[in-house]
């Protein structure tokens, strides 16, 4: 068992090529891939995937960088699409002050508007933040307030301490070929104290390829590289590292397993 809980399979670089980079990914192991929306116009060919593909599951929802031209999807709207029985979360939403792509008032109102989503639905929510710490950790204390509701820090890149209020709040981490490059001292050391039961490992392809394939187009075959080098890192059999982050994807995506 191994999941890559994020990956966008209809983008340019993966779409054209889908079922030979599936092919690859199930005979290295891959057992379960969340094929991720980031806008509006993707979300038929997202779900149109995970309908074709039986271990491929699918989200709804508006990256940070789409929040300005997507101010009409609201709640309703997301509430909406994630009744489909192939779509198992909500994102990926939240913010990106890094690249600032949109207003940042309009990415924390579609953030809290997937969060909303969440809690109507019971689904998880697929957390995107960088260089906006602060705030992602506010709104998510702040609308677990108003009622709990289930998730998970992807591409995790954050600080130790915010990785720690993550994991106060319940929600899980899930850590990308990021942790493999040799600068991510300080990701490498919050990866290895990370409780086994809240980890999940991802490609974020087609970003991102791990070490040894820097360079390279990622896919989600990749991610077995990744867990190797976690366990490594954290001084786990690759074993007991890809089946517990397996079953934590199933645990958190439970409506994969109905
Ligand atoms: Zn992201
Ligand atoms: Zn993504």
């Amino acid at each position: 068992m191994l999941a890559d809980s994020h990956c966008h399979l209809n983008y340019k670089g993966l779409v054209e090529d889908q079922a030979a980079i599936l092919s690859r990914a199930r005979d290295r192991g891959v057992t379960a891939m969340l094929n991720i929306s980031t806008r509006e116009s993707e979300w038929d060919a997202v779900i149109a995937t995970a309908e074709r593909e039986a271990d491929v599951w699918a989200t709804i929802g508006i990256h940070p960088h789409e929040a300005d031209a997507h101010s009409h999807v609201d709640t309703a709207k997301l509430v909406e699409r994630a009744a489909h029985p192939r779509v198992v979360g909500i994102g990926e939403s939240g913010l990106d002050y890094y690249y600032d792509h949109s207003d940042r008032e309009r990415q924390q109102a579609s953030f809290r508007a997937h969060i909303a989503a969440c809690r109507e639905t019971g689904l998880p929510l697929v957390v995107h933040t960088r260089d906006a710490e602060e705030d992602t950790a506010a709104i998510l204390a702040d609308e677990m307030g108003k009622g709990a509701f289930p998730g998970v820090i992807h591409c995790f890149t954050a600080s130790g301490d915010f990785a720690d209020k993550a994991l106060s709040l319940g929600f899980y981490i899930s850590i990308s070929g990021i942790v493999t490059f040799k600068n991510a001292k300080e990701l490498q050391a919050t990866a290895a104290r990370l409780p086994l039961d809240r980890l999940l490992v991802e490609t974020d392809a087609p970003f991102l390829a791990p070490v040894p394939h820097r360079g390279k187009t990622g896919e989600p075959s990749f991610v077995a590289d990744t867990a190797a080098f976690l366990a490594d890192l954290r001084g786990e059999s690759l074993d007991a590292l890809t089946r517990a982050t397996a079953e934590n994807f199933h645990r958190l995506f439970a409506k994969t397993l109905a």
